[in-house]
C-alpha cells in the first residue's frame, strides 16, 4: 500500500486516510504538511475553504502518541466536529462553557488516560492555568490552531484570545504546531506568522481557487424577487446561505421566502440563542434548508453540500466576500455564488466609513477595501481572475463565471458621465444646492416630477439633455461613477458631490469607460441541465438510471442522521452516495471500496446501504431502463423577469447600523 520511498510518517498516514477516512490519495499538498507535522515539525497553512485542511492535522494525530490537541473559536459547533470524528471511529471530544463538570471530568480524564486522538479547545480555556496543567499531565501529540486569521488584529475575525497562543511554543517547546487559515491575503499571512511564532516554520501555501464554483454578480433592482427567481430556476430544493446586511433585512427575506414555500430560516446575533441555534442545527442537519443569515453566520461552518450562497448586500472586503463565497461547494460539487449589488449598496457602504469610529488610517483601509470589492464588482474581465490577483496568485479566464459566460459589453460612457456631474456642478454652483441620484436623473432625464417643479429644476440648461438614457442606465452610470471615485456621497441623505478627479473628466481630459447594465436577472448557468429530485437537486453527472436509487439513499440518509441526531453528511456525503447509486456494490467488501465509507463507517452502515439497495431494486424495475424524462419531477421554472418591470423602484432604504451584526457577536 505504501510508496515504496515513503516516509514511515507517510506510509502510516496513507493507512489511516484509507482506513479511517475511506480515501484513495491526498489532496493538493495534504501528503507533505501531514508527513511535516507527523515527523514534529511546525507549519502554517493557508488553503481555500474546502481544500481538505482538517486531514492535515487530523491525520498526524493519529499517527503521533497522545492527544491532537484543536484551538477552534466556534464553540457551537465543536458537537458537530466531534460526532462526525465519532462517526468516523476517531477518539474525539472537547472541553467547553456548554458541559457541566460531569461531562467535564469524563473527557479530562479520557485525555489523562490517553484515550482521545483529538481534542478540540476554545482559545480562552486553554489560557486557564487549569488546563495548561492538564495538558502538562497528559500527552500533546500537536496543536492545531484552526482559524488562525483570528490572530489578525485588522481582520473582521479579531479574537483578542488568539494573541496568547504564542505562548504555546513556550510552554511545550517540543510539540509540533500547525496554524490553518482559509483567509489568504500576504499581509495576514505575515501577521499569523509573526503574532504565532511560526517564522520558522513550513508555509504550504495552496492555490484559492474554487473553481467549482460559479461567480456571478448582477445588478440589483428588486433582491428579493431576483433570489427568488434564483433559487426557482437553479437551487430547487437545495441548501444554501443568503447573506444580508441588517437584521431586519434578514428577518424580511427569511418570511418572503418561506411565503414562497421555501424551505428557509433566519440567523442573526439579535435572536435569542434557542431559536437561532435551532435554526443553525436545522440547516447543518437538514437536507435544502436555506439559512438568511447577517456576517455572524458561517465561521466553521462545515456542511459540504451548500449550493448557494447569496448576497443581498454589498460586502465591505473581498476577503470577507471570498469567505462567504468559499462556504459554497466545499464538496467540489457545481455551487453557485451571486451577488446582487446596486448604486444604494455604493451610497450607503460609503457613509458606514465615514460615519465610523476610529481613526483616519482605519477609514482609509476600509475605504481602500470597499474600493476592490467594487472594482471586482464592476470588472468586465473575469472575475475569478480578479479575485485571484486580489490574494496574489495568478489566473487565466475560468470559462464559469459570468463575465466570462456571457462578456459583458462596455461602452463610452464619457458624455453620460459629463451631462451627470455637470448637472450636480450647476445645481451646487448656480443654486447652491445638493441632491441625490434621483432627482439628479429625473432632472437629465426632463422628467416634471413635482419636485423637480416645486425646485424649478425644469429651468435648468441641464434639463432633458439625459432623455437618451434609462433610468436604470442612469443609476449604472451614477454607481460606477461612485465607484471610481469621480463622484461621491455626503451626509444622511446620500447627496451627491463632486471629487477632486471629476474635473478632469469634465474638462474632456479623460474619458469613462463603463460595464453596460444588463436586463437579465442572472446568466443561466451552462449546465444548467441538473435534474431536480424530490429532496434537492440531482448530481449533473448522474447517469438517468442512477437517479431513483441515488434518491433512495438519500431517503435512508435522512432518516439514519435523524435517529442518530448527527447532520446528514456525517452519515455520508452526497458525493459518496452518487458513487454508491452508480456502482451499486453488491457486498460489505465491494462497499468498502467507495471514497468515503471508512472501517468503522462500513461497519455501521453496510446493512443500512445495502438494505435500501435493495429495495430500491426492487422497486425501480430495472436499473438497466433509464425512467422516461418525464417521471424526473419537474419544477416550474419562471419566465425571466421583463425588462419594464420596474427595475430599480425596490432597493432597500439604507440600514441602520444599530442592525448590523458584527462576526463576533456569536462568539463565547
Ligand atoms: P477545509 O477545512 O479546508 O474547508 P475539509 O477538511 O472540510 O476542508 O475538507 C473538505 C472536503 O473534502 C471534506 O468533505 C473532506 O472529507 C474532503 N476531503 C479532504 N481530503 C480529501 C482527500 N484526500 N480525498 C477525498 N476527499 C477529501
Ligand atoms: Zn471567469
Amino acid at each position: 500500500m505504501a510508496l515504496p520511498d515513503a516516509s514511515p510518517e507517510i506510509s502510516d498516514a496513507l493507512r489511516v486516510l484509507h482506513r479511517v477516512f475511506g480515501y484513495d490519495s491526498f489532496r493538493g499538498e495534504q501528503q507533505q504538511i501531514i508527513e511535516q507535522v507527523a515527523g514534529g515539525g511546525d507549519a502554517l497553512v493557508l488553503m481555500p475553504t474546502g481544500g481538505g485542511k482538517s486531514l492535515c492535522y487530523q491525520i498526524p494525530a493519529l499517527v503521533r502518541d497522545g492527544t491532537g490537541i484543536v484551538i477552534s473559536p466556534l464553540i457551537a459547533l465543536m458537537q458537530d466536529q466531534v460526532d462526525a470524528l465519532t462517526a468516523l471511529g476517531v477518539r474525539a471530544g472537547f472541553l467547553n462553557s456548554t458541559q457541566d463538570t460531569y461531562e467535564r471530568q469524563a473527557v479530562e480524564q479520557a485525555f489523562l488516560a490517553d484515550e482521545l486522538d483529538l481534542l478540540y479547545l476554545a482559545p480562552e480555556r486553554l489560557r486557564t492555568e487549569g488546563t495548561q496543567r492538564l495538558l502538562d499531565r497528559g500527552k500533546v501529540a500537536l496543536f492545531a490552531i484552526d482559524e488562525a486569521h483570528c490572530v489578525a488584529q485588522w481582520g473582521h475575525d479579531f479574537r483578542p484570545d488568539y494573541l496568547a497562543l504564542s505562548m504555546l511554543h513556550e510552554r511545550w517547546p517540543k510539540v509540533p504546531r500547525i496554524a490553518l487559515t482559509a483567509t489568504a491575503t500576504s499581509a495576514t499571512h505575515a501577521e499569523i506568522a509573526s503574532r504565532l511564532g511560526l517564522e520558522d516554520a513550513r508555509h504550504f501555501v495552496a492555490s484559492f481557487d474554487r473553481p467549482n464554483i460559479q461567480y456571478r454578480i448582477v445588478s440589483k433592482s428588486n433582491p428579493q424577487k431576483q433570489l427568488l427567481e434564483l433559487i426557482r430556476a437553479e437551487h430547487d430544493g437545495d441548501a444554501g446561505v443568503v447573506y444580508c446586511l441588517s437584521r431586519a433585512s434578514v428577518e424580511k427575506t427569511a418570511a418572503f421566502l418561506v411565503e414562497q414555500g421555501i424551505d428557509a430560516v433566519a440567523y442573526h446575533a439579535g435572536m435569542d440563542s434557542r431559536t437561532r441555534a435551532a435554526n443553525q442545527a436545522r440547516f447543518l442537519r437538514e437536507d435544502g434548508v436555506v439559512v438568511v443569515a447577517t456576517i455572524a453566520f458561517g465561521m466553521g461552518i462545515d456542511k459540504p453540500d451548500v449550493r448557494f450562497v447569496a448576497h443581498l448586500d454589498l460586502p465591505k472586503s473581498v476577503e470577507g466576500y471570498y469567505q462567504e463565497t468559499g462556504r459554497a461547494g466545499r464538496d467540489g460539487e457545481p455551487a453557485t455564488a451571486w451577488l446582487a449589488y446596486g448604486l444604494q449598496d455604493v451610497v450607503q457602504q460609503r457613509k458606514l466609513i465615514d460615519g465610523s469610529e476610529g481613526d483616519e488610517a482605519h477609514r482609509r483601509s476600509m475605504a481602500a477595501h470597499l474600493d476592490a470589492m467594487l472594482a471586482l464588482c464592476e470588472t468586465v474581465d473575469c472575475r475569478r481572475v480578479g479575485l485571484l490577483a486580489y490574494f496574489g496568485q495568478p489566473g487565466e479566464a475560468c470559462g464559469n463565471c459570468d463575465t466570462c459566460l456571457t462578456p459583458p459589453e462596455s461602452w463610452d460612457a464619457t458624455v453620460a458621465a459629463q451631462k451627470l456631474l455637470s448637472t450636480v456642478w450647476r445645481l451646487a454652483k448656480e443654486r447652491r444646492q445638493k441632491f441625490g441620484a434621483g432627482q439628479i436623473i429625473d432632472i437629465l432625464q426632463g422628467k416634471k416630477t413635482a419636485k423637480v417643479i416645486q425646485f424649478d429644476h425644469d429651468g435648468l440648461s441641464v434639463f432633458g439633455v439625459g432623455a437618451d438614457l434609462s433610468t436604470a442606465e442612469w443609476r449604472g452610470v451614477v454607481r460606477q461613477l461612485l465607484a471610481l471615485r469621480l463622484l461621491t456621497v455626503e451626509g444622511d441623505f446620500g447627496t451627491l458631490v463632486l471629487t477632486d478627479d471629476s474635473g478632469e473628466v469634465l474638462g474632456g481630459r479623460r474619458k469613462v469607460t463603463m460595464r453596460k447594465e444588463t436586463a437579465a436577472a442572472s446568466p443561466a448557468r451552462k449546465d444548467s441541465g441538473s435534474r431536480k429530485g424530490k429532496g434537492g437537486r440531482v448530481p449533473a453527472d448522474l447517469p438517468a438510471a442512477a437517479v431513483p436509487v441515488f434518491e433512495a439513499l438519500r431517503a435512508w440518509r435522512a432518516a439514519t442522521a435523524r435517529e442518530q441526531g448527527v447532520p446528514a453528511y456525517v452519515v455520508f456525503h452526497d458525493a459518496t452516495l452518487r458513487e454508491i447509486a452508480t456502482r451499486l456494490p453488491g457486498t460489505a467488501e465491494e462497499l468498502g471500496t467507495i471514497g468515503g465509507v471508512g472501517e468503522a463507517k462500513l461497519a455501521k452502515y453496510a446493512e443500512g446501504v445495502l438494505g435500501a439497495l435493495a429495495e430500491a431494486h426492487a422497486t425501480v424495475p430495472a436499473p438497466a431502463t433509464p425512467p422516461p424524462a418525464e417521471s424526473v419531477p419537474q419544477v416550474p421554472v419562471p419566465a425571466p423577469a421583463s425588462r419594464s418591470a420596474a427595475p430599480y423602484d425596490e432597493e432597500p432604504p439604507p440600514f441602520d447600523l444599530e442592525e448590523m451584526d458584527p462576526p463576533w457577536d456569536d462568539w463565547e
